[in-house]
């Protein structure tokens, strides 16, 4: 790796990128600057790996800046995940390239295509587009591939979270004149990986050795929960929320989303749902008017999730905890911008503590089991009624533990199991394994049975014995 410059000016950068720069008042480079931008002036390729505020935009836009010219015809394409971050990175390159004279486009779905067509007919050189859209274009004829000499991919691993690989390999194998490629991303999937072996040509990878990922300083909690209450808690953190609140709540699955936008809708809770298949207008309305305030509750998924960029957003809910550790801090810094407070609560079942474990283990986070918040002063109902949930104290086998007063001083197993059966007429098969210590019993009890059973011996005395039943939490 080339040695790490100090100031911008150190670069030698063609005169209009550096008076570009020095205007707008950067004078260091950023890690990410220091590491990519020496060796792809060499004309060698990148693997870097930088999130949204690196600075990778600049490290990847000088390079392709500096080797482009004004010829009208495209040289360099920058494919990016979404258009929110294409018309983001134009915008960069525009200022970035000062008086180079160059035509920089961009082309993303969603808007008129043969406007889109006619602005590139009337000569561009630099392209910035999302990969459908590109395709699209290409397959038209309205813009030629096979001149393209440098090609960049921005957020790689979130093109390929979005199901946008096959498109980046079909672009990739659309250009034979591709001289340079450099590639940035977060984080490194294998797939990611795979696609730099196979298309990039000895790259030298820029990678910030501690992966470190902004964890925002916000109050982060947890509620243990079965499935079927999380609605119930869901209705106490909207119940919670005053008028200057503004809710992001994440599901797993697009599904999940509708269902979750229906039953909040049904218990008079108006919330937005986001997935990628909701037509990108009405994704920027939603994006609008969460912008103005005016709606209050979206729920997302991640990938939807990640064109929204909303600073009043002040609670984070994880409804389903993300399957990967990293989602969780995409996930929470979508709240407490800008200096805002903010809060993330995740609802955990018995099937995701081990998750939430990872998660806190992963980036040393503290995050307190709590109870459901209390409803607000002057509430006195909850907004969805909480259920009866066997499912958090049930074993794989439909088996619930339950404790009672009495051991090996005052009862054997098989007498204890007897009184059990015989006072709550129940077929032996019922109960399960009993354990007894000198002064306690487990038993295991069925979960069709437990609740009735569990009536049966408060109500009853083992030997003149009150036994106290008590559910074994996991
Ligand atoms: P990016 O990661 O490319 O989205 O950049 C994050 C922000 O930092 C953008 O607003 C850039 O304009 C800005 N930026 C990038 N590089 C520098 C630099 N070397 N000095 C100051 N600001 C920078």
């Amino acid at each position: 790796m080339s040695p790490a410059a100090k100031a911008f000016s150190d670069w030698n950068l063609d005169s209009r990128i550096a008076d570009a720069i020095s205007s707008k008042g950067w004078e260091n480079p950023t890690e990410i600057q220091v590491g990519s931008i020496p060796v792809a002036r060499q004309g060698r390729d990148v693997v870097g790996q930088a999130r949204t505020g690196s600075g990778k935009t600049a490290a990847f836009g000088i390079p392709i800046i500096e080797a482009a010219s004004a010829s009208g015809e495209p040289q360099a394409i920058i494919l990016c995940p979404t258009r929110e971050l294409a018309v983001q990175v134009a915008e960069e390159l525009t200022w970035l390239q000062g008086e180079s004279g160059l035509s920089i486009q961009t082309v993303y779905g969603g808007t008129d295509i043969e406007k889109q067509a006619k602005e590139l007919q009337s000569g561009s050189d630099i392209i910035v587009g999302t990969p459908g859209r590109v395709i699209d274009m290409s397959k038209r004829g309205h813009l030629n591939l096979t001149e393209i000499s440098h090609f960049c991919l921005d957020e790689a691993d979130r093109m390929l979270d979005m199901g946008f690989f096959p498109d980046v390999l079909w672009i990739f194998e659309q250009m034979p004149a591709r001289e340079q490629t450099l590639l940035f991303s977060a984080t490194f999937p294998q797939e990611v990986l795979d696609a730099a072996e196979e298309f990039m040509n000895e790259p030298v990878y820029v990678m910030s050795d501690d992966l470190e990922v902004e964890v925002p300083e916000i109050d982060q909690f947890a509620v243990r929960i079965g499935r079927s209450n999380k609605l119930w808690v869901l209705g106490r953190l909207i119940a919670n929320m005053s008028d200057d609140d503004q809710m992001l709540i994440f599901t797993n699955t697009k599904r999940m989303v509708e269902l979750l936008e229906d039953r909040l809708g049904k218990f008079g809770m108006s919330a937005t749902g986001m997935h990628g298949d909701k037509a990108q207008n009405r994704r920027e309305k939603i994006l609008d008017s969460l912008k103005e305030g005016k709606t209050k509750i979206v729920v997302a998924t991640d990938v939807a999730a990640r064109g929204i960029d909303v600073d009043g957003i002040t609670y984070v809910i994880n409804y389903d905890l993300p399957d990967d550790t990293e989602s969780y801090v995409h996930r929470i810094g979508r709240t407490g911008r800008m200096g805002r407070s903010g809060q993330a609560w995740s609802l955990v079942s018995k099937e995701d503590m081990a998750a939430l474990d990872k998660i806190a283990n992963t980036w040393n986070l503290d995050i307190p089991y709590v109870e459901a918040p209390e409803l607000p002063e002057g509430m006195t109902r909850d907004p969805v009624r909480k259920r009866e949930d066997w499912s958090e104290v049930t074993d794989p086998f439909g088996m619930v533990s339950v404790t009672l007063e009495v051991g090996s001083g005052k009862a054997t197993k098989r007498s204890l199991a007897d009184w059990i059966v015989g006072e709550a007429r129940i077929p032996e098969i019922a109960l399960g394994e009993i354990q007894m210590s000198d002064a306690s019993s487990t038993v295991q009890i069925h979960v069709e049975k437990a609740s009735y059973v569990i009536d049966v011996i408060k109500k009853r005395e083992f030997d003149g014995l009150a036994l106290n039943p008590s559910i074994v939490e996991f």
